[in-house]
């Protein structure tokens, strides 16, 4: 909103004189603003699972001497609990990247490596789902940044793509350069985002059509981790997407300036 708080001090100097020491307050009301907003969305996400934790519980003992209930339910409950640790996970994660200004260390990292090693950790997953991923090649592109993030955040992308994609689909992964920035794109011949929803898939928690998005157990944070971990290294991502054709997920980072960025190695 466009409002502008502030902090007014009135002090009386000596009889003629009255200061008046105003400060911006905006800032700080906004963050806190957001604040609360994430702590309501956090409680509303973890409720679900907990509420169904708690009934399979309940259920398992009674269901005591049908063995086939007890397999039942306490498959249900091993689900149920690792989805609410993978959003405990994700929560902690998403905070620490938000009260992130930037990189806490940044070091030369090979893009392929990232690109390859966030396809591997989905192989199973695409297997599963008999969807083929397919890797647009080597570049042989370095970024300056922390590799474990990129990791993630290219992991949530193909992870989407495999959630969101019908079987018998390719999923293409490439990297290449262009007008200063390096580009690792994800696309998907998937379900696709409605048109009016597309701006909105990056926010905290955020799901489209939660008809379709349920059955798929996410908790829609990772797009919004995804973010930061690209605005943290100075750069943005972006969406093209198509209802019912598919998406394609951009995240751009900074070219090195190899002027800038030489190894210090010799500064004992
Ligand atoms: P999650 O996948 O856990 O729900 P995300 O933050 O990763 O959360 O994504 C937010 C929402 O954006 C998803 O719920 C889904 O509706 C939509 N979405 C993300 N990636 C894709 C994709 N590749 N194809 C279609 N829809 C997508």
């Amino acid at each position: 909103d466009a409002n502008i708080y502030l902090f007014v001090r009135v002090a009386r100097l000596g009889s003629r004189y009255v200061l008046l020491l105003a400060e911006d307050r905006t800032e700080s009301y906004r963050l806190e603003s957001v604040r609360r907003d994430f702590v309501a969305n956090i409680s509303h996400e973890l409720k679900t699972p907990i509420g169904a934790v708690g009934l399979l519980a309940e259920a398992l003992v009674s269901a005591s001497d049908e063995p086939e209930q007890v397999t039942r339910f306490a498959k249900r409950l091993t689900k149920e609990s690792q989805r609410l640790a993978r959003i405990t996970q994700e929560i902690i994660e998403l905070s620490r990247l938000q009260s992130a200004d930037g990189l806490a260390q940044a070091e030369l990292v090979d893009v392929d490596h990232v690109v390859s090693v966030a396809i591997d950790q989905n192989r199973v997953a695409a297997d599963l789902s008999r969807v083929t991923l397919v890797s647009g090649g080597v570049s042989n592109v370095e970024v300056f940044g922390d590799e474990t993030l990129l990791v993630l955040a290219v992991d949530n992308l193909i992870s989407n793509a495999v959630q969101y994609s019908p079987e018998n689909t390719r999923i293409g992964i490439g990297v290449r350069q262009r007008a200063g920035a390096v580009e690792i794109s994800v696309t998907d011949q998937g379900v696709g985002i409605p048109e009016d929803e597309v701006d909105r898939v990056f926010e905290r928690f955020y799901r489209s059509d939660p008809a379709r998005s349920r059955h798929t157990g996410g908790s829609g944070l990772g797009l919004s981790i995804a973010k930061h971990v690209v605005q943290n290294h100075g750069g943005d991502i972006r969406v093209w997407s198509q209802l019912g054709h598919g998406s394609t997920f951009t995240i751009r980072l900074p070219e090195i300036d190899h002027a800038v960025a030489q190894p210090t190695g010799d500064k004992k």
